[in-house]
């Protein structure tokens, strides 16, 4: 039976509802088919006050072994290195981290905030907020670019604002059966197995994009077209399987005419955030997209955007999904 604690820091606890939704495994199958033992969880633990602390105290002393930590939210390091922006269990929750993380079997950085500082580490940053092993694109973070937990292992992190449930759970399925080979990491420590292939990957949209077609409308009427044009969409530059793995089990951002927001990768929330800039595609000169689908450059995708418009058949202009 592997043992699971999860604490929060600068969070929202969107992780936790997300979490709370997985399906392929659920958060009961964990404790019933899996055999986690939850230690202790924010929104699910019984235990209040001094009973927590004990069990933080007993974690941390390694009196109580934790083989997967999971870590929502941000560490705060302010006001001024002494962590107390973010107290939890009489004490800046940073030391908490700081004791359990070590000593457990796996850490896992469940969320943007955990894994990269998110939105709360976005300059300003007025808490001094970071994530437990990177601040934005910067190995480091709040544990250090060597760190590794009791099993040799790198903070594990499963970024998304949320992460998809099944994501997780995946995962502590993988590590509580010990399969830790099993678990690939790439070069921002993120399994493989997940962030291989990019949003784009299964996109019902993509046929548009291949055709440099654009959708007319934000959010509605959008079944034709692809919003890499005009909205904005990072599907072709972020690392997700979110037209793979579909949120409940029915639809994805961009199939439902949204667009990506490129919300796994660490630059996120990417941009200045100015007003008139979120949800729009940056263009120099007025044409040609400021960043350009990952792996290519500026020059090859001018050349192929431009054959491919000549080529574009009638069909690709047109809603296809009408009878
Ligand atoms: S750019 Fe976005 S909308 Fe267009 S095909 Fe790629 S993921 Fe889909
Ligand atoms: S579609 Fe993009 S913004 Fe939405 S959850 Fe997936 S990676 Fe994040």
């Amino acid at each position: 039976m592997a043992t699971l604690l999860w604490l929060q820091g600068g969070a929202c606890s969107g992780n936790t509802m997300s979490f709370l939704n997985a399906e392929e495994p659920s958060a009961c199958d964990l404790v019933t088919d899996f055999g986690v033992e939850v230690i202790w969880h924010p929104s699910l633990g019984m235990e209040l006050g001094e009973d927590v602390q004990r069990i933080l105290r007993e974690c941390a002393s390694g009196e109580r072994q934790v083989d997967i930590f999971v870590y929502e939210g941000t560490v705060m390091l302010g006001p001024e290195g002494s962590g107390r922006f973010d107290m939890f269990a009489d004490r800046p929750m940073k030391d908490w981290v700081a004791e359990i993380a070590p000593k457990a079997g796996a850490v896992v950085a469940l969320g943007d905030c955990a894994c990269w500082g998110g939105i709360p580490a976005t300059t300003p940053n007025p808490t001094t907020s970071t994530g437990l092993q990177y601040l934005k694109g910067a190995n480091g973070g709040f544990l250090g670019k060597d760190f590794t937990s009791a099993l040799g292992l790198p903070v594990v992190n499963i970024p998304g604002c949320p992460a998809h449930p099944d994501w997780v759970t995946q995962i502590v399925v993988a590590l509580a059966a010990g399969r830790l080979g099993d678990i690939a990491l790439d070069d921002l420590q993120r399994p493989k197995t997940f962030f291989s292939t990019f949003t784009q990957t299964g996109c019902t949209r993509v046929q548009f994009f291949e055709y440099k077609q654009s959708t007319l409308d934000f959010g509605q009427g959008t079944r034709t077209g692809c919003l890499f044009y005009e909205f904005g969409c990072r599907g072709p530059m972020t690392h997700s399987p979110c037209n793979r793995i579909l949120w409940n089990r029915q639809s994805s951002k961009t199939r439902s005419g949204q667009p990506c927001t490129g919300c796994t990768e660490p630059g996120w929330p990417h941009g200045d955030l100015m007003p008139g800039t979120v949800f729009k595609t940056q263009k120099i000169a007025g044409t040609v997209p400021k960043e350009v689908p990952f792996g290519t450059d500026h020059i090859t995708y001018m050349a192929h955007a431009a054959a491919a418009k000549v080529a574009a058949p009638q069909w690709s202009k047109e809603d296809m999904f009408v009878v």
